[in-house]
């Protein structure tokens, strides 16, 4: 079979580090174009927006989708309008109700769209996910804490409203969540704390229940220094269980098991190439639903100014 020849589009941080190395690995694809209005990829033409690379590169096929949010909407439409596949960077847009537009146009085209969560592909999710399937729980922690100075030096978007704030990185917690959960979590309790000279928030502490009765926290803080902590803990009739380190390892009543090298990005463009191949699309909702709700419900709290 041909490789699908592929575009990424909003070259930063994320297309260097993880999709440009996984691209390179995978024969499904031919990386031949790329759209951005100031980075560029060596060794391939490059355009500084998409519209003038779809017009200049009648056989492009596909295109990833590595912006901040808040511009991936209008680049979608005009890649799916123009009947090219669509691999959406996470979160798949800014809001809920464009991203069921977008489902809805990919549709009506014909073509492929990936609502890419990568922290899903993390080697020992699955384990877990099997793990909660056999077992009653009883309660479920999130613990997703980082250091945005190191993380995210510079990027303003992430502070601006649409940017996420701190769910930029504790959406990828909740698509855990969402897809180990035998049955699906909702919010009853949001406090939300945005730094007086920002848009976005900084911490939030979310409170969950389901349908089985189970309770759930979810504490996300953007200004954890020292250790990182990208924690989900559940107590289970089964025992303890810690998936730790964004989704890599598990450790149930304190005993570890090898899930395997981490592979996210190499798994998402394996997935993706499987929708084109098969004429399918993928967009799960659900963490970016849980942070619109979350977003909904929350108390907001004004805390001290944030500067870089
Ligand atoms: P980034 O480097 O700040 O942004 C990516 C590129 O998008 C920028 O270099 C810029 O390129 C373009 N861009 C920025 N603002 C834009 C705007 N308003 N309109 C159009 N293009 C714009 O960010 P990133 O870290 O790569 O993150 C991008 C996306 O990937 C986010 O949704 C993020 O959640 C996700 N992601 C990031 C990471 C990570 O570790 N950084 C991990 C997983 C997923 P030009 O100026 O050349 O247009």
């Amino acid at each position: 079979m041909d490789p699908i020849t592929l575009a990424v589009v909003g070259v930063g941080k994320i297309v260097r580090d993880q999709h440009l190395p996984a691209i390179a690995k995978n024969p499904d694809f031919n990386l031949i174009c790329a759209a951005s209005r100031h980075g560029k990829v060596e060794g391939i033409d490059n355009f500084t927006s998409i519209e003038a690379m779809l017009d200049a590169v009648p056989t492009l096929e596909a295109v990833s989708l590595c912006m901040p949010p808040q511009a991936r909407y209008q680049a979608a439409v005009t890649a799916l309008s123009a009947g090219k596949h669509v691999f959406l960077e996470k979160p798949p847009g800014a809001t809920l109700s464009e991203v069921v537009d977008l489902k809805a146009l990919a549709a009506e085209k014909g073509v492929t769209l990936f609502a890419s969560w990568h922290s899903r592909y993390a080697p020992a999710v699955e384990a877990a996910k099997r793990f909660l399937a056999g077992t009653r729980i009883r309660t479920l922690k999130i613990e997703w804490k980082e250091d945005v100075r190191h993380w995210h030096p510079g990027q303003a978007w992430i502070w601006e409203a649409g940017g996420l704030g701190v769910f930029d990185p504790g959406i990828n917690a909740l698509s855990i969540v969402t897809h180990i959960m035998p049955k699906p979590l909702f919010v009853t309790k949001a406090v939300l704390e945005f730094p007086e000279n920002r848009d976005a928030p900084i911490g939030a502490e979310i409170n969950f229940a389901n349908a089985d009765g189970v309770e759930a926290l979810g504490e996300f803080d953007w200004r954890q220094t020292g250790p990182q902590s990208w924690n989900i803990t559940a107590e289970t009739d089964a025992g303890h269980m810690l998936l730790s380190h964004g989704g890599s390892r598990l450790a149930i009543d304190g005993r570890e098991e090898d899930h395997g090298p981490e592979a996210e990005y190499p798994s998402l463009y394996a997935r993706f190439a499987s929708l084109v191949r098969g004429k399918q699309s993928d967009v799960d909702l659900a963490p970016l639903r849980l942070v619109a709700d979350s977003f909904m419900l929350g108390k907001r709290k004004v805390t001290e100014a944030f500067h870089d």
